[in-house]
């Protein structure tokens, strides 16, 4: 800067500025362009192949070029440009015109703008009402509070997240069903695709990242998990049950999501007592409160009567498929001393309870999660039974046993 202020200076004309003089190489090879001396033997050589002059010109161009570079990064860096109000800028430049000084540097270098000015043309940014995404990616879980108008599409959409890890992140807070979805529920918003998972205690890393498409490793070093990363390079982690874990996922469509238990807030036991009752169970999925028809045989030999029969008799062969008719947990899996023979009773969740008797095989357990239509067993004759057929009961909490029927029809 001060060389250029210097030189400029001591000019005994206004000296036309670099940027727009058509020669600037002419003034200053008049006088210092000093080259070596003629002693040196390659500008001997220049001189008598006639080229000194040209290498000398060549040489002062570059050094003028360097000074307007050397002012123009200048000027970028430490911003010694016109004021960026345009009145300003053209006040500066009017003065400029009235008076016959030499020009300040800085109004002669409109040429480049000042920073506020948008540089590039053509790249433009995409205008977004409602985004969340921050400038750079996110890496911690947050936590978003469900507006009026939100749906947990629209809400994965905000977040560019795939609605899957939205809902099974909050599985339990929405009690597994989307529609419980209301405004001031708070849900946990993983940073990419994937869950956020709390651990439990019989839960392994290993099977866990596989059921996902993810490693150990990715889920140990992922930037929204607090591991310590020694521990995490040697495989020496443990994971305290309760913690909440980020488990990213790659393919969410080759995900077994049944996999993923839900929390209920209220603890459930069967209806019916016996031996193959399972005791208190507080999680499972929640029925949708409809409800499908439990057998592929649409025969109803036994219709329903409050007080003598409260169910429906649906006959068939030994073998054939019997379905849960709703989302649920099997909460009795086992032989009834009280005539049903071997019989399973699922809860929903939602104060409906369903059960199905005279099964020649069971395939459903206690405490296994079921769906709408996961066969959970094979219909038979056990039990007080005249041939093949599944009894089938709907059990709601406040009005008792009713006619399924009114719920479901045959296929
Ligand atoms: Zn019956």
């Amino acid at each position: 800067m001060n060389q250029q202020d210097g030189s400029i200076a001591s000019s005994p004309t206004p000296e036309p500025h670099p940027l727009t003089d058509e020669h600037p190489a002419d003034a200053s090879a008049e006088k210092p362009f000093v080259w070596p001396t003629p002693r040196v033997p390659w500008s001997d050589i220049l001189g008598q192949w006639g080229l000194f002059d040209v290498v000398a010109r060549l040489g002062s161009h570059v050094v003028v070029f360097s000074v307007v570079l050397m002012l123009a990064l200048a000027w970028r860096q430490w911003g010694v440009a016109p004021a960026a109000n345009p009145a300003g800028a053209a006040q500066a430049a009017a003065q400029n015109a009235t008076q016959a000084t030499p020009t300040p540097l800085p109004v002669r270098l409109t040429p480049f703008p000042p920073d506020s000015t948008p540089p590039i043309v053509g790249i433009t940014r995409r205008v977004q009402m409602k985004t969340e995404l921050p400038n750079r990616q996110r890496m911690k879980v947050v936590e978003y509070e469900v507006k009026p108008g939100d749906t947990l599409s629209s809400i994965a959409e905000r977040f560019g997240l795939k609605v899957e890890s939205i809902f099974w992140t909050n599985v339990d807070t929405l009690k597994g069903d989307a529609h419980t979805l209301q405004p001031g529920m708070v849900l946990l918003i993983p940073p990419a695709d994937g869950v956020v998972y709390e651990w439990g205690e019989d839960d392994n890393l290993k099977d866990l990242a596989e059921q996902f498409g993810t490693t150990p490793e990715e889920v140990l070093n992922h930037p929204a998990n607090d591991f310590d990363p020694v521990a995490a390079a040697l495989g020496e982690v443990t994971i305290e049950p309760g913690t909440q874990v980020f488990i990213p996922a790659h393919n969410l469509k080759s995900i077994d999501w049944t996999r993923i238990t839900v929390f209920r807030d209220k603890i459930t036991r069967s209806f019916l007592s016996g031996p193959g009752a399972c005791g208190d169970i507080g999680y499972g999925p929640i029925g949708t409160y409809t409800f499908i028809w439990p057998t592929t045989t649409s025969w109803i030999t036994t219709y329903y009567n409050p007080s003598v029969h409260p169910a429906i008799d649906i006959a068939g062969s030994v073998g054939q498929p019997i379905f849960a008719a709703d989302n649920g947990v099997v909460v009795y899996s086992g032989w009834s001393p009280y005539g049903y023979g071997y019989v399973v009773v699922i809860d929903h969740g939602n104060g409906w309870q369903s059960l199905y008797a005279h099964m020649s095989q069971i395939y459903a357990g206690c405490g296994q999660e079921v769906y709408q239509g996961s066969v959970i067993g094979a219909m038979g004759s056990t039990g007080n039974s005249t041939g093949p057929h599944v009894h089938f009961e709907l059990i709601h909490e406040s009005y008792g046993k009713v006619d399924p029927l009114q719920f479901v029809s045959p296929p």
